[in-house]
C-alpha cells in the first residue's frame, strides 16, 4: 500500500498570493486537505477535482473540530495511504498548535513536512502601511498571544520585561482582552501614549484599521464593536500610518467579486481585477475532458466548419495532426462562435470568421463541446448541421465548497454575468448552496455585460443591477468604480 504524507502548510494571512509555492503545490497534490476558520476559502480552489476537504472550524450545528479530534483524523487519512494538507491560517507554528500535530504524527511514525507562512502580524501590518522594524521607531519585535490557557483566559506573560523591553509586539487573539493587555503595559512602564493600531481582517478586501493609543484604544474598539480576528500592533511603528496604505488605495480595494465562469481556467479580465485591489472568485470551476475518436475521411468534404470554443480548436487540430492529415486538403472555411474561439483558429495559421457570416448552404460542422447538444438555442441554430462533439466539461462540484464558505462569511457584494451562459451555470450550482436568484441579489449587485446577460438574468429572477455600456474590461471597471445603487 502507498504510504501517506502529511503536510503541515501555512495558507498566509488571507490574500490567496501570499501563500507559499511550496504551500500551493502542496495543496495541488492533495487528496485530503483540513482546513480552518482563517483560511481563505479561495486557496481550496487549488485542490485537485474529487480532493476531500474537511472543514476544522466553527459550524453553526457543531463545534469545533477538537485539536485531539484533527490529531486523529490526520493520522487515520494517512495511514489509509493519503496525502494529506492540514491547512493553517498564516504561519503553522505561530499560534497555529503545529507543534502537538507534528508530535501526534512523529507518535506513529507518519512522515510529514512542515511548511511556514506569512504570519497575520506581519502580513495585515504590512497591508495597513506599517513596517514592523524601521530605523527609528522599533529596533525589536515581538509577538504575543492575548489569551492563553490561564482560568480567566487573559495571558500569562512577564509584563515588565514585554513592556519596556520590546519596541514593536503583535498580540493576537487580544480584541477580547484589550483592555487588560492596555493597563497592563501602562502598569509596567510602556507610556500611555504609545501608538497602537488594530488590523481586522488584513490582507483581505475587508480589512479594517482602529488606530488610538494604549491610553484611549480599549474604548475606540468597544465603541467600534471590532472584533476578532483582529491584530493588535503596539509601538511607534504605529504612528507610521498617517493615511490609507498602498493596499487599501488600490482602485477597487473593498470589492468582493464573484466572477461568472463556463469553461475552465482563469480569466484574464478577472486576474486585472484582481491585480487592481478586488478579491475575486471565480466560479464555478470546471474540468475538460478531451473526446477520444478519431475523424473520420470526410472531414475532408466539409464547405463550413465552425468552432464553439478554443478548446475544440486546439482538440481538432491535435487529432489532425495525430491522424496525419494535412489541413491544407480541407476545403472547409473556419468560423469561430467567439472571439477566443477566432483567436484559437488563427493560431494555427488558419483564416477564422465569425459564425453569423455562415453561408449554411453546403455541408457543415460544428465542432464544439457536449454542452452544446443540450442547450436548446443552438440546436436550434445548427438543427440540420452535423455535430462533432471535442470534449465535455463538468462542474467541479468542490468549488461549491468555496462559494458556501465565501456566502456564509459575507464575502461577495458583487456578482458578475460575462455571459447569459454564465447566468444559467452559476444559478444551477446555487442551488447547491441553497441561494435564490432573488437571495443573491439582495445580499450583491448584479452586473451583466451585456443586453443578453441581462435578459438571462432576469429570466431566472435577479434585479439587475448594472448593464455595461459595452461587454468589456473597461467598462466593467468604470462601473466597479461607482457606487450606482439599482
Ligand atoms: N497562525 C496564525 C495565527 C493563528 S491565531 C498566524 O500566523 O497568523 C488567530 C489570530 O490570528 C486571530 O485571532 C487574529 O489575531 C490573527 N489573525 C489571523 N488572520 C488575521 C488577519 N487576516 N487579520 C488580522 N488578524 C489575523
Amino acid at each position: 500500500m502507498r504510504e501517506g504524507y502529511v503536510y503541515l502548510v501555512g495558507a498566509g494571512p488571507g490574500d490567496i498570493r501570499l501563500m507559499t509555492v511550496k504551500g500551493q503545490q502542496c495543496l495541488r497534490i492533495a487528496d485530503v486537505v483540513l482546513y480552518d476558520r482563517l483560511v481563505n476559502p479561495l486557496l481550496l480552489e487549488e485542490t485537485k477535482p474529487g480532493a476531500e476537504l474537511v472543514y476544522c472550524g466553527k459550524l453553526p450545528d457543531r463545534h469545533l473540530l477538537r485539536q485531539e479530534a484533527i490529531n486523529d483524523l490526520l493520522v487515520k487519512y494517512a495511514l489509509e495511504g493519503k496525502v494529506v494538507v492540514r491547512l493553517k491560517g498564516g504561519d503553522p507554528s505561530v499560534f497555529g498548535r503545529v507543534g502537538e500535530e507534528a508530535e501526534a504524527l512523529e507518535a506513529v511514525g507518519i512522515s510529514y513536512e512542515i511548511v511556514p507562512g506569512i504570519t497575520a502580524g506581519i502580513g495585515a501590518a504590512t497591508y495597513a502601511g506599517i513596517p514592523v522594524t524601521h530605523r527609528e521607531h522599533g529596533a525589536s519585535f515581538a509577538i504575543i498571544t492575548g489569551h492563553d490557557k490561564s482560568p480567566n483566559g487573559q495571558p500569562l506573560i512577564d509584563w515588565a520585561g514585554v513592556a519596556t523591553g520590546v519596541d514593536t509586539i503583535a498580540f493576537y487573539m487580544g480584541v477580547k482582552n484589550l483592555p487588560y493587555i492596555c493597563e497592563q503595559l501602562i502598569a509596567h512602564g510602556r507610556k500611555p501614549d504609545t501608538p497602537v493600531i488594530l488590523i481586522q481582517w488584513g490582507t483581505l478586501g475587508k480589512q479594517k484599521t482602529l488606530s488610538g493609543t494604549l491610553e484611549t484604544i480599549a474604548e475606540i474598539v468597544r465603541e467600534k464593536k471590532f472584533s476578532n480576528p483582529a491584530i493588535t500592533l503596539v509601538g511607534d511603528v504605529a504612528k507610521l500610518r498617517t493615511k490609507e496604505s498602498w493596499f487599501e488605495r488600490q482602485l477597487l480595494f473593498g470589492k468582493q467579486l464573484l466572477f461568472g465562469r463556463t469553461s475552465e481556467g482563469a480569466s484574464s479580465i478577472a486576474e486585472h481585477l484582481r491585480q487592481s485591489g478586488a478579491d475575486v472568485f471565480e466560479f464555478p470551476r470546471f474540468q475538460t475532458t478531451e473526446m477520444e475518436l478519431e475523424l473520420s475521411e470526410d472531414i475532408r468534404d466539409y464547405d463550413e466548419i465552425v468552432f464553439h470554443s478554443p478548446t475544440s480548436v486546439s482538440w481538432f487540430f491535435k487529432q489532425l495532426s495525430k491522424q496525419k492529415i494535412d489541413v491544407r486538403s480541407l476545403k472547409a472555411t473556419f468560423y469561430g462562435a467567439s472571439i477566443k474561439s477566432r483567436r484559437a483558429i488563427e493560431s494555427f495559421a488558419c483564416l477564422a470568421f465569425p459564425n453569423n457570416e455562415m453561408i449554411k448552404e453546403g455541408k457543415c460542422l460544428v465542432v464544439g463541446p457536449q454542452s452544446l447538444t443540450m442547450n436548446e438555442d443552438r440546436t436550434k441554430i445548427y438543427g440540420e448541421h452535423d455535430f462533432l462533439i471535442s470534449h465535455e466539461e463538468k462542474v467541479v462540484k468542490q468549488s461549491n465548497w468555496t462559494c458556501r464558505r465565501l456566502l456564509d462569511e459575507d464575502r461577495i457584494d458583487t456578482i458578475i454575468f460575462p455571459s447569459a451562459e454564465s447566468v444559467y451555470v452559476i444559478t444551477e450550482q446555487m442551488k447547491d448552496c441553497e441561494q435564490t436568484p432573488l437571495q443573491l441579489s439582495e445580499r450583491a449587485k448584479i452586473i451583466c455585460f451585456g443586453p443578453l446577460s441581462k435578459k438571462a438574468a432576469e429570466k431566472c429572477g435577479y434585479k439587475v443591477d448594472l448593464c455595461l455600456t459595452e461587454p468589456s474590461e473597461e467598462a466593467l471597471m468604470e462601473a466597479l468604480q461607482t457606487n450606482e445603487s439599482r
